[in-house]
């Protein structure tokens, strides 16, 4: 059976840490879903569609990634894309309180479902997509945050 993982977030915008995760998570599984979430509660700078076709660009070439955007509980889409695991990058101790608790019910909803975490590089501790705004906001230079291949567009 193959083994699929969603990678879920809102990726507002892309940057450096999600990228990581994503090339590190590969080797781990046959295909890779990023799947951007429809959240009505979170409001993003960027739309769905930005943010969807920056991500497309990302990992353009490289094959068993699919980009998706979902409107459900996680649980539901994974069940729906037949994945069994759910990936989640941890930056610090707040991540990992966080996380454990989306983790923990989300293991209620549906027992089959792991959820793994992989621990960011150090190098990208400290990038994060609320931080590629503020510094946007204020006019700075983004750039060494962001996907090589985005680059051109910040
Ligand atoms: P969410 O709204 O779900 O937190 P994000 O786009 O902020 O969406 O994050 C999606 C996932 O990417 C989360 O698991 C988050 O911990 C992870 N992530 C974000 N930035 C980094 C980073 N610099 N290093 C490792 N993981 C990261």
């Amino acid at each position: 059976m193959e083994r699929i993982a969603i990678f879920p977030g809102s990726f507002d915008p892309i940057t450096l840490g999600h990228q990581s995760i994503v090339m590190r998570a590969l080797p781990l599984f046959d295909k890779v879903i990023i799947a951007i979430g429809d959240n009505t509660e979170k409001r993003c700078k960027y739309t769905l569609e930005q943010r969807m076709e920056w991500i497309e660009k990302t990992f353009e070439g490289i094959p068993n990634i699919e980009v998706d955007i979902y409107n459900e509980l996680t649980v539901d889409y994974c069940k729906r894309k037949n994945a069994k695991y759910i990936i989640r990058g941890l930056r610090n101790a707040i991540d990992f309180q966080y996380e454990q608790n989306i983790a923990q019910i989300n293991s209620e909803l549906d027992s089959e479902i792991e959820t793994v975490f992989l621990l960011t590089e150090l190098r990208y501790t400290n990038i994060n997509s609320s931080v590629v705004r503020e510094i946007l906001k204020f006019g700075g230079d983004v750039k060494k945050y962001l996907p090589e291949n985005i680059r051109e567009f910040f």
